[in-house]
């Protein structure tokens, strides 16, 4: 199991099948991106690995932001449906998560009797839950902040609001997580050696952190929503 995220100028696709083959060793059973341009939402999910992945996606597809996941599984059995990305029944929310979502079932029940599920995952919970409270706070950000606080367990998850192509939305606890910084673009994973080929300078983010992940800046924040500063590291391994 592994994320991994881009948002910059160049194309995505790349940096994030490249990223996922050095994640493989972390759980290999599903992959899948996703990525948002103009026209909108591009999601490929296989069941396999990530050289099934790279056959699967669209090479005409550009886009400059987007995610990725290789599952490796704890809820539901690998298939294509299980595969993340997960999507929010409006379609607006795409993410990938690493972990065990432990109050998934008492999640579902007090807030989502009402939604159809589509996959068998402890994560679709977190999608689902995200446009509930979008229709509250009408602000991502805020729902985001909102929905992660309402998680019992670990993650490590990166989300895409389909209305903002300007940022990522990140949070941790107990699954590993790193933010890369660059030039113009910014990168998430799970392991810094899924990103050294664009980036030698990482944040390290500490459990029960969100981030908000831009172009230009990194804002991490604690879950009552206070700005932390963390100043990066050199990461000095050989990729
Ligand atoms: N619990 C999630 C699932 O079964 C994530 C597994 C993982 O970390 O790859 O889909």
């Amino acid at each position: 199991c592994g994320i991994v995220g881009y948002i910059g100028q160049n194309d995505t696709k790349e940096v994030l099948l490249n990223g996922l083959e050095k994640l493989e060793y972390r759980g290999y059973d599903s992959a899948g991106i996703a990525m948002l341009n103009d026209n909108g939402l591009n999601l490929f999910k296989v069941k396999g690995r990530i050289a099934a992945l790279r056959g699967y996606v669209n090479n005409t597809i550009y886009a400059t932001m987007g995610i990725g996941h290789t599952r490796w599984a704890t809820h539901g059995v690998p298939s294509e449906e299980n595969a993340h990305p997960h999507q929010s029944a409006s379609g607006r929310f795409t993410l990938v998560h690493n972990g065990v979502i432990e109050n998934y079932q008492d999640l579902k029940k007090e807030h989502l009797s009402d939604t159809a599920f589509v996959s068998e995952t402890d994560t679709e919970v977190i999608v689902h839950l995200i446009d509930k409270l979008y229709g509250k706070y009408e602000n991502t950000a805020e729902a985001f902040r909102q929905v992660i606080s309402l998680l019992k367990g670990s993650y490590a998850i990166a989300m895409i609001d389909s209305e903002d192509q300007d940022n990522l939305y990140v949070a941790k606890n107990k699954s590993p997580l790193l933010v890369g910084l660059g030039e113009g673009f910014n990168v998430v994973a799970s392991d810094a050696m899924a990103t050294l080929k664009v980036t030698d300078q990482y944040l390290e983010i500490y459990d029960q952190e969100i981030v908000i992940v831009n172009r230009s800046f990194v804002e991490v924040q604690r879950l009552d929503g206070t700005v932390v500063d963390r100043k990066p590291y050199t990461a000095k391994i050989d990729a």
